[in-house]
C-alpha cells in the first residue's frame, strides 16, 4: 500500500533549496496570520459537575480539521524533499482533505489534483476549484488509491496519500498539533485533564496524534473513537485483522472506512463505541441547536459518544470533563444532512434517535 518514493523522479526539483526554504517560510507566515480555533464550552444542566467542551476545526481557513493535515502532509513533502518548485501534488480524497491541500498547493504555486470518486459533491468540487485544483473523476470509491498513485508516477508528480502519512506527518509529541491545542486551552478549567476524549476515524491521524500525546505526557485522560455503518475500524480495534474490508462505503462523510488504513493506530485507543448513522445525524441537529451555528456530521458522531459517556460518569457518581471535536460547519451539508428530503431519499428516519437523544441532554440519563 505504500507509495513507491517518488524521490527519484523528484531529485531535480528537491534539490531547489532555496525554494524549498522560502515554500517553507510560507506555510510558516501563513500560519503565524493565523489564531488558534476556539474551545467551545457546552453548558449540559442534566449532567451536573461534568463539563464538555468542542474545540472548533472549523474555524481554519479552509473549514475543517483537515486543515491542520494538509499543512503537516505538506511540510512532510517538503522536508523529505518529496516536494520541489515544479511537483504537481496528487492526493485520493473523497471529502476535506483535497479542499485543504488545494489551500496550501496554491500557497506554494503547486499544481494539485483531487483524485475523487464521481459521486463527490459539486460543492467540493467547486471549493477545489477555487484554490486553483483539479478534479480527476473515478467511477468507484475504491479506486481512487491506485489512480492517484498512477496519475503521480506518470507525472513525476507527488502522490501525497493521507491514509498512509497522516499519523506520523504530525508531530504528535506537540508543537502546536490537535491535542496541544486541546489541552492548552483547557489548563484554567476546573478539569483540566478530561476524563474522555472523543473521536471519529477517517485517516486514523487526529485519534493516532492525540492517543501518543496522552502517553507522552502521561495523562490520565483517555481515548474513545466512535465509528459509523459501513467502517472497519470498530471490527479491526477488536480483532486486529488487518484484510477486513465493507463493500459499502460511510454515509457521515470525513469518518468510517471500507478498509483498514495504515494510519489509524489501534494500540493507542481506550475504547470505541459504535454510533448508526441515523444517530449521528440525529445527534448533529441536536448539538446544532444547542450550539446555535450547524456542525457537520461526524460532529453529531462525536456528540452521541460524549453523551453514551456522560451517562455513564453520572451513573457512576464521577465528575470531571470530557472534550471532542467540531470538525467542519454544517454548512457544507446544506443539500444533504439538512435537507429532510434528502434523508428520506437515503431512507434514514432520525425521528426516534432525535427523540431519544433529546431525552438524554433534558434528563440526563440513558434512554435505550
Ligand atoms: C478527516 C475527518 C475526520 C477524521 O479525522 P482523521 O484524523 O482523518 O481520522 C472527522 N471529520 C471530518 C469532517 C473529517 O474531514
Amino acid at each position: 500500500m505504500l507509495a513507491a518514493s517518488p524521490a527519484a523522479n523528484n531529485r531535480a526539483a528537491a534539490t531547489d533549496r532555496d525554494w524549498v526554504n522560502d515554500a517553507l517560510r510560507r506555510i510558516d507566515a501563513d500560519f503565524n496570520r493565523s489564531a488558534d480555533t476556539h474551545l467551545f464550552r457546552l453548558e449540559l444542566p442534566a449532567f451536573p459537575g461534568l463539563t464538555l467542551y468542542f474545540k472548533d476545526e472549523s474555524s481554519h481557513p479552509t473549514g475543517s480539521l483537515k486543515h491542520r493535515l494538509a499543512r503537516s502532509l505538506f511540510l512532510y513533502g517538503l522536508c523529505n524533499g518529496w516536494i520541489g518548485s515544479k511537483t504537481t501534488i496528487v492526493e485520493a480524497s473523497s471529502g476535506s482533505t483535497a479542499v485543504s491541500e488545494a489551500y496550501f498547493a496554491r500557497l506554494l504555486g503547486l499544481p494539485f489534483v483531487a483524485v475523487m470518486p464521481r459521486t463527490t459533491s459539486a460543492e467540493k468540487i467547486a471549493q477545489i476549484e477555487f484554490y486553483g485544483g483539479r478534479c480527476h473523476l473515478v467511477e468507484q470509491a475504491s479506486h481512487v488509491y491506485a489512480e492517484a498513485e498512477r496519475l503521480a508516477r506518470d507525472c513525476g508528480g507527488h502522490y501525497m496519500d493521507q491514509f498512509t502519512y497522516s499519523e506520523r506527518a504530525t508531530d504528535w509529541r506537540g508543537n502546536n498539533n490537535i491535542a496541544e491545542a486541546v489541552f492548552e486551552q483547557m489548563a484554567h478549567e476546573e478539569f483540566p485533564e478530561p476524563v474522555w476524549a472523543v473521536v471519529g476515524a477517517g485517516t486514523g491521524g487526529t485519534s493516532a496524534t492525540i492517543g501518543r500525546y496522552l502517553r507522552y505526557h502521561r495523562m490520565k485522560t483517555r481515548l474513545c473513537v466512535v465509528d459509523v455503518e459501513n467502517s472497519v475500524f470498530h471490527d479491526f480495534w477488536h480483532k486486529r485483522d488487518p484484510s477486513l474490508v465493507h463493500p459499502k462505503s460511510s454515509r457521515i462523510e470525513g469518518i468510517g472506512r471500507p478498509r483498514v488504513e495504515a494510519s489509524f493506530m489501534p494500540d493507542v485507543v481506550d475504547r470505541m463505541i459504535r454510533v448508526p448513522d441515523a444517530a449521528s445525524l440525529a445527534g448533529m441537529r441536536l448539538l446544532s441547536r444547542l450550539l446555535g451555528r450547524r456542525v457537520g456530521g461526524s460532529t453529531g458522531t462525536n456528540f452521541v459518544g460524549v453523551l453514551t459517556l456522560l451517562c455513564e460518569l453520572k451513573q457512576a457518581g464521577q465528575q470531571g470533563s470530557v472534550v471532542t471535536l467540531l470538525c467542519d460547519s454544517g454548512d457544507r451539508y446544506a443539500c444533504s444532512y439538512y435537507d429532510d428530503a434528502w434523508l428520506a431519499g437515503q431512507g434514514i428516519d432520525i425521528g426516534p434517535d432525535l427523540a431519544r437523544l433529546t431525552g438524554i441532554v433534558n434528563d440526563g440519563c440513558w434512554q435505550g
